[in-house]
């Protein structure tokens, strides 16, 4: 077993300390990697603090995970010792099921391997995450990373990028359409970055006229700013797709409402309370409202490719690990542009 250093909470009232575990010997298949970065994604907060129910302690978070390989087990082909290399949100999969074969791990039927709060394929032993010095993960599950583009902005991609390029991929936004993005946290500039990238006409919905010149810097095209109901009924039937990223309390009708006959909403922030729907905001222009979440290591990994090559990484603010906890609450407040990543070389 590998001694390792980590940051873990011990209940859902505990705060965050430094904490000693063991990671599993690397495998054939494994590849060991020493973590230098690690991203703050809002929902390490949530499962710390058992916001979503049933969660595993001591907790290690940390699923936007980029770091250097140590060390590769006898039968690892794709990746070498001293090479880059990063892990998202899950570890491992069932393999086998109709989504994995698709492609489509994170919608695993059987039991999707999480990086932390999760088990192992054992169903015993917990998975620990990037909050921590070192971490083995089956090469399968684990990405490439361009060493062209700066480690600490690309850590955000791994859960804030695929979160939302894969459902713009997936609807297929391209030239010439008019997206909305709800939200410019974390997710929603990725969203923006991502969106103008690909050529549509990205208008972005904040509650924050602050965030105006940042969201047309991103590359949006139209700010607007949603407190006022007026400033959406102008727009009414005039969306192709709108990205919904918003996890605070908010109508989804009056945005389902600005999308045009068959356009699509899809919501990728997580309201504590269920979302209410009116039946006409759906029905009367055929609209579609759906729901994605995270990406397969495939289109994840293609994620990671198409922002080398387009230049695009994260907004960041990169802190030592001994100012996670302020970091969390200052993510709880939104105050961050746009993603904490922990440098974990202070650990
Ligand atoms: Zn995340
Ligand atoms: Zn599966």
């Amino acid at each position: 077993m590998l001694p390792t250093r980590g940051y873990a909470t011990k209940g859902p009232t505990s705060t965050l300390e430094p904490f000693s575990f063991e990671r599993r010997d690397p495998g054939p298949h494994d590849v060991l990697i020493e973590i230098l970065y690690c991203g703050i994604c809002h929902s390490d907060i949530h499962q710390a603090r058992d916001e979503w129910g049933g969660s595993i302690y001591p907790m290690v978070p940390g699923h936007e995970i980029v770091g250097r390989v140590t060390r590769v087990g006898s039968q690892v082909k794709r990746f070498k010792t001293g090479e880059l290399a990063a892990v998202g949100c899950f570890v491992d999969s069932c393999r086998v099921c109709a989504s994995c074969k698709a492609g489509l791990e994170q919608y695993c039927e059987v039991h999707l391997v999480l990086t932390y709060n999760g088990t192992e394929k054992d169903e015993k032993t917990p998975t620990y995450g990037g909050y921590s010095s070192q971490i083995v993960v089956d090469e399968n599950y684990t990405l490439k990373i361009s060493p062209k583009l700066p480690l600490a902005n690309i850590a955000p991609l791994l859960c804030a990028g695929i979160t939302t390029y894969s459902p713009l991929r997936h609807f297929n936004v391209g030239p010439g359409q008019r997206v909305g993005i709800v939200g410019l946290g974390g997710l929603g500039h990725m969203a923006v970055k991502l969106a103008a990238s690909m050529g549509a006409e990205v208008t972005v919905f904040s509650t924050s006229k602050t965030k105006e010149q940042d969201a047309r810097r991103l590359g949006a095209h139209d700010f607007v700013v949603s407190l006022d109901p007026k400033n959406l009924d102008a727009l009414a039937n005039r969306f192709d797709f709108i990205l919904d990223a918003v996890s605070a309390p908010h109508d989804v009708n009056a945005y389902l409402n600005l999308l045009r006959r068959d356009g699509v909403m899809a919501i990728v922030g997580v309201p504590a309370k269920p979302l209410q729907v009116q039946a006409f905001s759906l029905l009367l222009k055929r609209r579609t409202l759906a729901g994605s979440i995270i990406g397969g290591i495939r289109e994840t990994q293609e994620m990671l490719d198409y922002c080398a090559a387009n230049n695009i990484t994260s907004d960041v603010e990169v802190i030592p690990i001994q100012q996670v906890e302020a970091a969390w609450e200052r993510t709880i407040k939104g105050d961050v542009r746009y993603r904490f990543v922990i440098d974990m070389q202070t650990l």
